[in-house]
C-alpha cells in the first residue's frame, strides 16, 4: 500500500517522497486516516515504528487551513524529553517543507526569551517538554485556549519522569473539544487512567505487542561472574569483533556512563557520552556528532537517549541489564527501525541476575546467549586452548536451559574459582586490549 491512499494532500506527499518513504509503517497506516477524520487516538507502538510521521503528518493537513495567534498555539506536542522534542520538531520542517506552518519549540536549557519570541509572532505547532511549558505558561507567556489537537507522546516514559500530574495539569487547561492523540509504548495502570480520562472514544492501535521486541533485531546475551572491569573487557572484545559502523552502550547509571566512556577512549575507540548532567548545547554537540559519524559509540543513560532517532544504529549494547524491563525495549528499539536489520547485546554478570529474570519474565522468553572466548573472561590460557576443540557447556547455558537454581548456583562458585573471573591486566591481556 502506498502512501497515495492516506487521504495525505499532494504537497504532504510529495514530502513524504523527498524523505524517501515508500511505504507507510503499519501505524501509520492506521493512525492517520482516523486522525484527519478527526479522532482521538491512542496508539501502542514503540520508537522505531514510525510513530512520529503517524501524527505529524495529518497534523500538518488538518492545521493548513486556518492562521495562528500571539501566544496561542494552534496545536500542542508533549515530548518527555528535550532530545524527543527537538526531533519532532525537526520532522516538522522535514515534512512541513511545503506548507507555511511555524513551529516553536519550548525545551529547558535554551534561553526564555528567544521562545518568547517565536510565542509572540504565533505559532502553529508547539513542540514542548512539559516542564518548560508550564514554566512559560506561569510567566503569561502562552495560553491554551486556541489549542485545537494534542498529543502526548511516549506516555509511559512521561509516567517514568514523574511527569503525569503535568500531563494532567495541562490537559485540564485545554478546552473539551480539542482532538487528543496518545501515544506509548506500554500501558501502565498510571496511563491507563490518563487516557480514560482525557481521551473521547479513542481508535485504539497497537502495532506490536508491549513486550515484543522488533524482529529485524538480532538479541544475544552474555553471561559471565566477574566485576565490571571485566565487562568493559568484554564490551571491548564485542566491540573489536563484530562489524560495527555504529553502536549506544546503555548502561543504568550516569557513574556508569561516565566510567565506560573514559575507558573506551583510553583504548582508542570513538566514543563520547550523553546523560542528563550535560548542559544541553554539550547534548546536542554529541549527538549531532554521533548522526554524522563523527564518534561512532554513544555510550548513553536510559533518559538521555530515549526516544533519539538516530536512523542506521547497527548495534545497541546493554552494560547493565536495565532495571525496568520496559526499558530493555526502548533500548534495542534504537537499532533494527523502520525495517533494518540491527544487533543488540546484553551483559549481564551475578549482580545483573535479579534485573535478568525480571526481564525474562517480561519478555516471556529467554534471549540467546553469546559465548566469549575463555581468554576474554580471564580464564587460564591452557584451559582455553584445550576448550578451543570443545568448549563445556558454561554455567549460564545450563542456567538459562532451566537447570535448577541450586546446581546452577553449584556450578557458579566452581567457575569463579577456576576460571580467575577478574581479567588481570598481566598475562592474558588479549591483543586489542594493549592497543
Ligand atoms: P519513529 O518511530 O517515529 O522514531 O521513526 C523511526 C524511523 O523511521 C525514523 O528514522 C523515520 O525517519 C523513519 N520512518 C518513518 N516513517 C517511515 C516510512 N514510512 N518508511 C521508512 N522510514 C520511515
Amino acid at each position: 500500500m502506498s502512501f497515495d491512499y492516506l487521504g495525505l494532500s499532494d504537497e504532504l506527499l510529495s514530502a513524504v517522497k523527498d524523505a524517501g518513504y515508500t511505504e507507510p509503517t503499519p501505524i501509520q497506516k492506521k493512525t492517520i486516516p482516523a486522525t484527519l477524520q478527526g479522532r482521538d487516538i491512542l496508539g501502542i507502538a514503540q520508537t522505531g515504528t514510525g510513530k512520529t510521521a503517524s501524527f505529524t503528518l495529518p497534523l500538518i493537513d488538518i492545521l493548513s487551513q486556518g492562521r495562528s495567534r500571539a501566544r496561542m498555539p494552534r496545536s500542542l506536542i508533549l515530548e518527555p524529553t528535550r532530545e524527543l522534542a527537538a526531533q519532532v520538531a525537526e520532522s516538522f520542517e522535514k515534512y512541513g517543507k511545503n506548507s507555511k506552518l511555524t513551529c516553536a519549540l519550548l525545551i529547558g536549557g535554551t534561553a526564555f526569551t528567544d521562545q518568547v519570541k517565536l510565542l509572540d509572532k504565533g505559532v502553529d505547532v508547539l513542540v514542548a517538554t512539559p516542564g518548560r511549558l508550564l514554566d512559560h505558561m506561569e510567566r503569561g507567556n502562552v495560553m491554551l485556549n486556541g489549542v485545537e489537537i494534542l498529543v502526548v507522546d511516549e506516555a509511559d516514559r512521561m509516567l517514568d519522569m514523574g511527569f503525569i500530574p503535568d500531563i494532567e495539569r495541562i490537559c485540564k487547561m485545554l478546552t473539551k473539544k480539542i482532538q487528543s492523540l496518545f501515544f506509548s509504548a506500554t500501558m501502565p495502570p498510571e496511563v491507563k487512567k490518563l487516557t480514560d480520562t482525557f481521551l473521547k472514544d479513542p481508535k485504539e492501535f497497537e502495532v506490536s505487542a508491549p513486550t515484543a521486541t522488533a524482529v529485524t533485531i538480532d538479541e544475544h546475551l552474555v553471561q559471565f561472574r566477574g566485576d565490571d572491569k571485566l565487562k568493559r573487557n568484554i564490551l571491548r572484545y564485542l566491540l573489536e569483533n563484530n562489524d560495527i559502523k555504529n553502536a549506544i552502550i546503555f548502561c543504568n547509571r550516569k557513574k556508569d556512563v561516565k566510567v565506560v566512556n573514559k575507558s573506551l577512549n583510553v583504548h582508542k575507540f570513538s566514543a563520547a557520552e550523553l546523560h542528563g548532567d550535560l548542559h544541553q548545547e554539550t547534548r546536542t554537540e554529541v549527538l549531532d556528532a554521533f548522526k554524522k559519524g563523527k564518534v561512532k559509540i554513544l555510550v548513553a543513560s536510559d533518559v538521555a537517549a530515549r526516544g533519539l532517532d538516530i536512523p542506521d544504529v547497527d548495534h545497541v549494547f546493554n552494560f547493565d541489564v536495565p532495571s525496568n524491563p520496559e526499558d530493555y525495549i526502548h533500548r534495542i528499539g534504537r537499532t533494527g527501525r523502520a525495517g533494518k536489520k540491527g544487533t543488540a547485546i546484553t551483559l549481564a554478570s551475578q549482580s545483573d541476575k535479579k534485573y535478568l529474570d525480571g526481564l525474562f519474565k517480561f519478555l516471556d522468553k529467554k534471549i540467546p546467549l553469546l559465548k566469549i572466548p575463555e581468554e576474554v573472561l580471564g580464564g587460564e590460557k591452557k584451559t582455553a586452548k584445550k576448550d578451543n576443540k570443545k568448549e563445556p557447556e558454561n554455567q549460564s547455558d545450563k542456567r538459562n536451559k532451566g537447570e535448577s537454581k541450586k546446581s546452577g548456583a553449584k556450578e557458579e562458585n566452581k567457575s569463579h574459582t577456576n576460571g580467575k573471573p577478574v581479567v588481570g591486566m598481566g598475562d592474558h591481556v588479549p591483543d586489542f586490549l594493549t592497543r
